[in-house]
Formats: structure tokens, sequence, C-alpha cells
């Protein structure tokens, strides 16, 4: 069995390239023509699957897409515009008015936006447990209940659950498990391993490389039984496992208008090639200034899954392996601190993002969580003295000396 990073680079093209290119090229193209009407018509039937316009496919997204599923063995993979549209498209895809999913609030705050402001209304109920005790989760679940929904480290609680456990509940329930991924890249974590039907993340953060492009990928791992979904079932009897993803892209994608960019698919391509490169480097970054952190009398607690300090360090390294994600947290003495702090930083860059190829360092609080009162954000783990870090692959011993100097009185 070869490796990721091999596999990664040598995927080969579904159609030869009349040039030879090693590199898919960006098809910056939005329509695509035909010798014979003959031949548009079967396109259109789908009889036989041709790239007719950029909104429903295209080559070069499709080549990211056989990428994706060539390293991760998923059964089907659909990129898309961006971790959201990736969200967004999926659920639409398995519910429909008066169902339900049973989540956490521990969501990235959009997640928690599209629940609640957008598809609240339109008659899809979110229900909130802690996943972190799967206890709490079957009292949620009734006969409308189509999905469980979490994300495999939360963020900022960096929050890791039990995902065996929630897999297992989801199979009693014959209602699907679907996983946010987006903080746990696919090079070391597969969650087809551990009872997860559907993946949605985010391709801007870990794909991309360096934080250059937006974009999103739904990977269907072929697990579930497409008859048990109500939505689902006749497109279950007509196409079988393909059921979600021929409704994605005949319908839900489509009349949405969520695709990826030829261009950001080409970028994302050549991120993945080098995954698991940054991966490795920015994770043992991570764990390094975690130590560091914890060394140092200013830092009151540093919240990482790969220390064993960590309340989920257990259950973290069980399913991650030694890499346990590019975040983490500590908290100083007073919001102060924190401003004084991230105001004396030389090298870290003040800004909201994950898993940059640079180091990036936020305030929480007073950023991507002001919008709520300051009792709320307390109960979502967010208070007002924690700073989070997104370890980007710089060379360590600089990010120590910025951290230093940052520190210093
Ligand atoms: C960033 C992020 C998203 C949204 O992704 P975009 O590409 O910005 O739309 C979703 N989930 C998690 C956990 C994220 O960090």
């Amino acid at each position: 069995m070869q490796g990721f990073t091999t596999k990664a680079i040598h995927v080969p093209f579904l159609k030869q390239d009349p040039h030879g290119s090693l590199h898919m090229p960006v098809y910056e193209s939005v329509s695509f023509e035909f010798e014979t009407a003959e031949e548009i018509e079967a396109a259109f039937l789908g009889r036989r699957p041709r790239h007719v316009y950029t909104r429903s496919t295209n080559p070069t997204v499709e080549h990211l897409e056989q990428k994706i599923k060539h390293v991760t063995g998923a059964f089907a993979v659909a990129a898309v515009s961006s971790g959201m549209a990736a969200i967004a498209n999926t659920i639409l895809g398995i519910a429909q008015q008066g169902d339900n999913l049973v989540t956490t609030k521990s969501l990235f705050g959009n997640t928690y936006s599209l629940l609640e402001r957008t598809l609240g209304p339109w008659g899809l109920e979110a229900r909130y447990a802690d996943f972190t005790r799967p206890e709490t989760i079957e009292a949620q679940i009734d006969g409308n209940t189509r999905a469980l929904f979490f994300e495999t480290i939360t963020n900022p609680q960096l929050e890791v659950a039990d995902i065996p456990a929630l897999g297992a509940i989801a199979r009693r329930h014959k209602i699907l498990l679907i996983a946010d991924t987006t903080l746990t890249p696919l090079y070391f974590f597969n969650s087809r391993d551990y009872g997860v039907d559907l993946e949605v993340l985010s391709g801007t953060k870990y794909l991309s490389g360096g934080a250059t492009t937006v974009g999103g990928l739904i990977l269907d791992n072929g697990t579930y039984d497409w008859t048990q979904n109500p939505k689902l079932e006749n497109d279950a009897r007509q196409f079988g496992p393909f059921a979600l993803v021929t409704k994605l892209k005949r319908e839900v994608y489509r009349n949405l208008g969520a695709c990826l960019s030829p261009h950001n698919a080409y970028l994302q391509s050549l991120g993945l090639e080098t995954l698991a490169l940054r991966a490795d480097r920015s994770c043992s970054n991570t764990k390094a200034l975690a130590e560091f952190l914890s060394q140092h009398p200013r830092v009151k607690e540093v919240n990482y899954p790969g220390l064993e300090s960590s309340p989920y360090h257990e259950i973290a390294t069980r399913l991650f392996g030694v890499r346990c994600g590019a975040l983490l947290t500590f908290e100083l003495a007073s919001k102060a601190e924190c401003f004084a702090f991230l105001n004396k930083l030389k090298l870290l860059r003040r800004a909201t993002n994950l898993n940059d190829n640079k180091t990036l360092a936020l305030h929480p609080a007073s950023t991507i969580f002001c919008e709520y009162p300051a009792d709320l954000r307390q109960a979502m783990g967010v208070p007002e003295t924690l700073i989070r870090l997104s370890v980007g692959i710089e060379d360590v011993d600089d990010l120590i000396a910025d951290l230093t100097q940052a520190l210093e009185d």
C-alpha cells in the first residue's frame, strides 16, 4: 500500500492530456462543445457523462475530487466553493422540513448561525447535546432525526468526542454520522475507519496550503444505506449508493451554484501534494509551543489535546496518533494582558484563520465571538483571558523567540 504523499502526487488523469502535462491544466472555461446533437443529448440525459457547464462539473475540479478519492478511499467526493458550502449542501441534501439534526454548541460560529438563523426558519430544527458525553445524545434523537453532526476537534474549546461511540449511536438509530474534519487533515485521520458516514471540511485551511484559496469538500464514505433516509429513498432505489452524490450534483449543488472555481481547485490540488509535510511540521511545532507555554510563569493554562494535561489527550491520541492538530489556546491573567501580548508580537501575525503556513494569534472573545454576551461566551468556553494560536510551519525556535519577547513584562 502506497503512502499518503505518494498517492497524492501520482493520481492518474481520467483522460490523457494531449500535451503530456504533469499537472492537470486549469480549465478556465464555462462551457464545453460537442461534435453532434446526439452527443449533447446523451450528455444532458446523463447517459454519457461529459463536462457541459462549469457550474455543474469541470475537468480541473473533477481532478481534485479524483485526488481526494484516491488518497482517502472515499466512495464519492464533491468539491465545493467553501467549507460552509460543504456543510450547507450536505444538510440540504439529507434533510427536509420537519426534520432535525442533533449537534453540539461547540460549533464553528458560522455553522451555528447556518443552523439557527438560516435553516431554522425553513423548518429544520437543531438540537443540542454534549458530544463529549455521548450519553446525553440519545435523549435528543427521535423519528425525525436525520443525523448527528459534530467537529473532530472543536474550536476554540479543543474538545474531542469519542467518535466510535458516536458512530455506534448513529447506527443504532439508523441515522447519519456527519463530521466536520477541518481540524484533523485527511492525512492523519481517515473518518471512515471510525464510523463516520459523511465528512465535510473547509479546504481553505489545511488543504489550500498557505491560505491561498477558499474551498470545501464533501466526502461520502459509502457506509450509509440511503434507503433509510426519507428524503433520499427514491434516489436510493434509482442510484443505490450514489444517491447523495447524484442528488447533490443534479440538484442541490447545481441549483445553489456552490461550484469551486477551476483556479481554486488547481491550487488546492497542489496543496494536497504537500499536505502531509506541512501537517507534520505544524503539529510538531504546536506540541513544542504548547510545552513551552505550559512552563511559562505568565501563562495560566494551556489547552492542547496533544498535552497529557488535556482531558481529551487519551481519546485524541487514540484517534489521531501523535498529531493532535495545529491549534492551541492558552490563558493570561486578563484581557489587558492578552492585548498587550498580541500587540508585542513581531513574527506571529494577528489574524483569524487556521492552518496557514504562518502562525496566527487571535483573541477569540473580542473577535470571532464578539457577537455573544460575556456570560454566553464563558459558557461556550471562550473567556476573555483566552488567546488562540494557529501554528504554522516556521522554524520553531523563531516562534518561541517571538513568544518569549511578547510575554516579557
Ligand atoms: C473555517 C471553518 C469552516 C468554514 O470554512 P470556509 O471554507 O471558511 O467556508 C467550517 N468548519 C470549521 C471547523 C472551520 O474551521
